[in-house]
């Protein structure tokens, strides 16, 4: 387990629009290593805590949220854009740059006995992983530590997220 994770993630200028620096995991997860390595490392970070599930923030939080549930032997829960799930759903808004957007999850998945992991690829104002922490928490479930493969600091989301009481750990800067 030695691999430079950060120099596996492309970063692409004015994607989707002028100023933004793109951080593209797609160069990351298209190499074996790097994409295991990855996974376990965010896995490794929290085995043993007593989660029950990792709740994966749609899309690419899919991509290692499924993996660390594998590592970790824990259900997986899609943290959905809304109105992509069949059945009744909980959902909590957050800002966007313009305008408000939904996050959803079905409403009976999780309760007061579970413990749940957030996982998403990257994290930079904070606003989508706090929104999923609330949501979580929402049903009772201890939602207290959230995991990223990309943490962009400056930003301030990581702050914010701890801020919230959350254990926020990633895998590069
Ligand atoms: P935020 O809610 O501002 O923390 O944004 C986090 C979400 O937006 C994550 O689901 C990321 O996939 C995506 N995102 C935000 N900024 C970037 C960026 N510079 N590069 C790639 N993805 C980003």
């Amino acid at each position: 387990m030695s691999l430079d994770l950060k120099s596996l993630v492309r970063t692409i200028p004015d994607y989707p629009k002028p100023g933004i620096l793109f951080r593209d995991i797609t160069t990351l997860i298209e190499h074996p290593e790097g994409f295991k390595e990855s996974v376990e490392r965010l896995a490794e970070a929290h085995r043993g805590l007593g989660f029950t599930h990792v709740a994966g923030i749609e899309a690419r939080g899919f991509i290692f949220g499924a993996g660390v549930a594998i590592a970790l032997g824990v259900g997986f829960v899609p943290v959905r854009k809304r109105g992509k799930l069949p059945g009744t759903t909980i959902g909590q808004n957050y800002a966007l740059e313009y305008g408000v957007d939904t996050i959803e999850i079905h409403a009976d998945v999780l309760s007061n006995v579970h413990k749940v992991l957030v996982v998403d690829d990257l994290i930079a104002t904070g606003g989508t992983a706090i929104a999923a922490v609330g949501l979580i928490r929402r049903t009772g479930a201890i939602c207290d530590h959230a995991a990223f493969a990309i943490d962009l600091p400056d930003l301030g989301g990581a702050d914010k997220l701890r801020a919230e009481k959350v254990n926020v750990s990633a895998l590069m800067a």
